[in-house]
């Protein structure tokens, strides 16, 4: 079972000097998945205005990434104003090459400037009927060819009300991360299904004790496990990032979204503490 932080009152938030260390050692992120959305125009005038922006901030930015739809990658690649900003994809086969009609090779990203690729959105797993086993071996793809994984998890709202929250994440960690992953090739997004696209945040509370537990369960089962970068994913936007990306246990946002708008996405890369 994954072991979840005892829900107190400053559940997430008062954080220990050792543990602020082990935070502040994790990179902290905000990144963006424009899904299925944008034109070649509309995509390099985007990654410009997000590249421009955070140019502009301190250095103590987050790592800030792009996810376009494959087919704008080569559009938005030169946009990214000399890796200010990192470029990355929204999936990716299992397998390098072969007979997989329509699919895309995490060597193929990498070829194209990714760096990054997220695996296992709920997206995928519901509408593409992916597994944690079928998650996992995208994940060892993208580490294979020299990308960090972004592995997705969260329950359902069905799961949820049932009080299965802890059970599936525990689940879908073990699951879904490879075994050897560490804070080099992987970060592991909590994304509630409820709370994606549909405007409905999860509660500081929620978020906390979810990233607790995960946080235990990857320190657990990896040697490195602790140290890989948990991220938020949920209708992030300007008016609730500063809060959800303080708590101990959040090291940045995958934000779905308000990644289309860059004044939006900008917002929530301020909102990150430095
Ligand atoms: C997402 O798609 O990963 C996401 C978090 O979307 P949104 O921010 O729109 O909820």
């Amino acid at each position: 079972m994954l072991a979840i932080a005892p829900p107190g009152r400053d559940a997430g938030r008062v954080i220990g000097s050792n543990a602020r260390a082990q935070a502040m050692s994790r990179t902290r992120y905000v990144i963006g998945n424009w899904k299925m959305n944008g034109t070649r125009q509309g995509a390099a005038l985007l990654a410009r205005a997000v590249a421009t922006g955070v140019g502009a901030r301190r250095a103590a930015s987050p790592g800030v990434v792009l996810c376009p739809p494959a087919t704008l990658l080569a559009a938005v690649a030169p946009e990214l104003g000399a890796g200010r900003v990192a470029l990355g994809a929204q999936d990716c086969h299992a397998r390098p090459s072969g007979a997989f009609t329509g699919d895309v090779s995490a060597e193929m990203l990498a070829e194209a400037g990714c760096r990054y690729v997220i695996v296992g959105h709920s997206e995928r797993r519901t509408l593409h009927g992916e597994d944690d086993a079928a998650v996992r071996a995208k994940a060892e793809a993208a580490h294979r060819a020299g990308l960090v994984a972004v592995v997705c998890v969260g329950e359902s709202l069905a799961e949820r009300e049932a009080g299965r929250t802890a059970e599936v994440l525990a689940r879908q960690v073990d699951g879904s991360v490879p075994a050897g992953s560490g804070a080099g090739d992987t970060l592991v997004a909590y994304e509630p299904v409820w709370a994606i696209g549909t405007g409905r945040v999860a509660t500081p509370a929620q978020v906390a004790e979810a990233h607790a537990g995960i946080r235990a369960r990857l320190g657990a089962r990896l040697s490195g496990g602790a140290g890989i970068s948990l991220l938020y994913g949920g209708s992030v936007k300007p008016d609730n990032a500063a809060e959800l990306l303080a708590l101990a246990d959040v090291d940045g946002a995958l934000v779905g979204g308000a990644s289309l708008d860059a004044a939006q996405f900008l917002a929530i890369v301020a909102a990150s503490p430095g």
